[in-house]
C-alpha cells in the first residue's frame, strides 16, 4: 500500500490487541512496512479468552487491507529476544524509521486488585509494570539506536504513556509511568542533536479488547475513545517533519488531535484530560 509513509519501517512492540494493534494498523494504512510484536502467538496467546489477539491476527489484519507486516513473537523484558528481533529488521530491511514502545504487561495481572488500604497493594504490581514497561522501553530504544537509528541520523520513537503531573492516581501505576516518562524525557534531550525525536502519547481511557471484556457498555459510555484516536495521533507524529519540536514531551491524544486535527473513527476529539482535570478541580 503506498502512503505518505511508504518505504518506511516501523516496529511496534506488544502490538497483538489494544492500542499497539490499532497503532500497527494505522502505521500501515499509511504506507510503512510493520514489525509487530508481543508474546501471544496463533495457539499460543496471553489472553486465550480474548479471540484474535496474537502478532499473526494483527498482521493478517494488516495484510486484508493492503499492508505490509512481519509478526514476531518477542518478550521485549528478555533483552536476548529483543535482539533476535532487531537483528531480523537489519537482515531483512536495513533500517528502522519508527519504534513505539508500547509493551504493557499489567494486564496480566488483571482482576487481582489491592486490599483496602494502599499497603495492602500486591507488590508484584510495580514490578511487572516497570518490566513491560519502563525496562522493556529501555532496552528495546538502546538496542535500537545502537543497530539503525542512531547510525541512520533520523528517527521517532514513540513510548505508549500516561501525564504523570496529573493529580495523583494509583500508585504502582504512578510510578511505574513516571519512569517511562522521564526516559522520553532524558533520552529526547540526549538524541536532541541527532536527528531522533523522543515523544511519549498519552492516550485517554479506551475501549481495547480487554476493557470491553471486563467493563460494561454503560460504564465505558460517554467517556472513552477508540484505540484508533491515539493511533493515528502517532501517525500523525511520524508524519511531521517537525516532530522533534515535541522531544522530551508527553503529548495527550487531545493535543494531537488540536495539533493534527486527527480525530477517532467516528470523527470525534475527544478530550478526556482536559474533561479529567475539570473533574478533579470540580470534586
Ligand atoms: P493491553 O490491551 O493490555 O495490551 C498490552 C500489549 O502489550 C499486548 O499486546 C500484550 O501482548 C503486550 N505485552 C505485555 N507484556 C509484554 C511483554 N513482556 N513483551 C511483549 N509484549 C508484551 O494494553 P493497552 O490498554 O492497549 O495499553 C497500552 C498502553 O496505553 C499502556 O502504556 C497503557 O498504560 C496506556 N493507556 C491505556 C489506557 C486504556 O484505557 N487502556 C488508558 C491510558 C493509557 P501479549 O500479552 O501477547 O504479550
Amino acid at each position: 500500500m503506498s502512503g505518505p509513509l511508504s518505504g518506511q519501517v516501523a516496529l511496534v512492540t506488544g502490538a497483538s490487541r489494544g492500542l499497539g494493534r490499532a497503532t500497527a494498523l494505522e502505521l500501515a494504512a499509511a504506507g510503512a512496512h510493520i514489525i509487530v510484536t508481543a508474546r501471544s502467538t496463533r495457539g499460543q496467546s496471553t489472553q486465550a479468552t480474548l479471540p484474535q489477539t496474537t502478532v499473526d491476527d494483527t498482521a493478517d489484519a494488516i495484510r486484508a487491507a493492503d499492508g505490509q507486516a512481519t509478526p514476531l513473537r518477542c518478550d521485549h523484558t528478555d533483552p536476548a529476544q529483543v535482539e533476535a528481533v532487531i537483528r531480523h529488521i537489519a537482515v531483512t530491511h536495513g533500517r528502522l524509521d519508527v519504534l513505539v514502545n508500547n509493551a504493557w504487561g499489567a494486564h496480566d495481572r488483571h482482576g487481582v486488585g489491592g486490599g483496602p488500604e494502599l499497603w495492602d497493594e500486591p507488590l508484584e504490581q510495580l514490578r511487572i509494570m516497570l518490566l513491560a514497561g519502563a525496562y522493556s522501553d529501555y532496552v528495546t530504544s538502546l538496542l535500537s539506536l545502537k543497530h539503525f537509528m542512531a547510525g541512520q541520523g533520523r528517527g521517532l520513537i514513540v513510548s505508549t504513556t500516561w501525564h504523570t503531573e496529573e493529580p495523583p492516581g494509583w500508585l504502582p501505576y504512578e510510578v511505574s509511568k513516571a519512569a517511562k516518562n522521564r526516559l522520553v524525557y532524558t533520552l529526547g534531550h540526549k538524541l536532541r542533536d541527532r536527528g531522533i525525536a523522543v515523544v511519549g502519547v498519552a492516550p485517554g481511557w479506551m475501549r481495547t479488547e480487554l476493557m470491553l471484556q471486563h467493563h460494561t457498555e454503560q460504564e465505558l459510555a460517554g467517556q472513552t475513545e477508540t484505540p484508533h484516536y491515539a493511533a493515528r495521533g502517532i501517525v500523525a507524529l511520524a508524519r511531521d517533519p517537525q516532530v522533534s519540536r515535541h522531544t522530551g514531551r508527553i503529548l495527550d491524544v487531545g493535543e494531537l488531535a488540536d495539533l493534527y486535527g486527527v480525530t477517532d473513527l467516528d470523527g470525534t476529539q475527544p478530550q478526556w484530560y482536559a474533561r479529567h482535570l475539570e473533574g478533579r478541580a470540580g470534586g
